[in-house]
C-alpha cells in the first residue's frame, strides 16, 4: 500500500514539474492556435469569392456566346421582312424578332449585374489578401517565441515524460483514473499531503482521528472538503529520498 500511496504521490510531483512548463508557454500555444483559425477562416473566405467570381464570369461568356447568337438570328429574322409573302408570316417574323430583342436585353441586364457581382468580389479580395499577410507575419513571431520555449526546456520535459510513463505503467488503473479526474477537476492538483494538520490543497483543518488513520499509510484517503487524494507527510519524503 505504500508504494501505491507512493506511486501516486511522485506522479503528482512529475506533473507539477510538467505544468510549470507548461506555464513557460504562457499564452503562446492559444495565441498560435487562435490565428491559426483566424487564417483558416480569411483563407476559406478568399477561396469562396473566388470561386464565385470564376463562376460569374463563365456565366457571363456563356451569355455572350448566347447574346452573340441571337443577334445572329435576328438579322436573319430581319432580312427575311423583305421576303414575306403576307401579314401571317410578317407578323410571325415579327413577334419573332422582338421575342429576340427581349431575350438579348435580358441577357445582356444578367450580365451588366455579373459584372458587378465580380467586381465586388474581387475588391473584397484585395480586402482580406492584406489581412491575411499581416496575421501571417504575426503568426510567425508567436511560433518563433513558442519554438524556442519548447526548445529551451525540450531535454527536461522529454526527461519528465519518461518518467511519467514508467510510473504511470506502475499506477494501478483505477488509481490513475481517480489521478486523473481530480486532477482535471482541480486544475492541478490531485494529491496532497497533511501540513500542521490541514489539507496542503484546501486548507481545511483535518480532523486528528483521521489525521492518524492517514498515517498508517494502509489505504487511499480523499479529503473531505476539497475531494484530493490525501497521503502522509511520509509518503511525501519518501519520495523526496
Ligand atoms: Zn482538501
Amino acid at each position: 500500500m505504500v508504494n501505491r500511496l507512493k506511486t501516486l504521490y511522485e506522479l503528482q510531483q512529475i506533473d507539477d514539474q510538467l505544468d510549470e512548463l507548461e506555464e513557460l508557454r504562457g499564452d503562446l500555444p492559444n495565441a498560435v492556435q487562435a490565428l491559426e483559425d483566424k487564417m483558416n477562416s480569411i483563407k476559406n473566405q478568399v477561396t469562396e469569392k473566388d470561386s464565385k467570381r470564376k463562376e460569374s464570369l463563365e456565366k457571363r461568356e456563356e451569355n455572350e456566346e448566347e447574346i452573340e447568337k441571337l443577334k445572329a438570328n435576328q438579322k436573319k429574322f430581319k432580312a427575311q421582312l423583305y421576303q414575306v409573302r403576307n401579314n401571317k408570316e410578317y407578323d410571325a417574323l415579327t413577334k419573332e424578332i422582338d421575342h429576340t430583342e427581349e431575350q438579348v436585353t435580358k441577357l445582356e441586364t444578367e450580365n451588366d449585374a455579373l459584372a458587378d457581382q465580380s467586381k465586388t468580389l474581387a475588391d473584397d479580395i484585395e480586402i482580406l489578401k492584406p489581412q491575411l499577410d499581416e496575421l501571417n507575419d504575426e503568426l510567425k513571431i508567436k511560433q518563433a517565441d513558442l519554438k524556442e520555449i519548447i526548445k529551451a526546456n525540450e531535454k527536461e520535459e522529454s526527461k519528465l515524460r519518461t518518467q511519467r510513463k514508467e510510473i504511470e505503467a506502475q499506477t494501478k488503473k483505477p488509481d490513475y483514473s481517480a489521478y486523473m479526474r481530480i486532477r482535471k477537476a482541480k486544475k492541478g492538483k490531485a494529491v496532497v499531503t497533511i501540513k500542521r494538520s490541514a489539507c496542503s490543497g484546501c486548507h481545511n483543518i483535518v480532523p486528528s482521528q483521521r489525521q492518524l488513520e492517514i498515517r498508517r499509510n494502509s489505504r487511499l484517503f480523499f479529503c473531505e472538503y476539497c475531494g484530493r487524494i490525501l497521503v502522509s507527510p511520509e509518503i511525501a519524503e519518501l519520495t523526496e529520498d
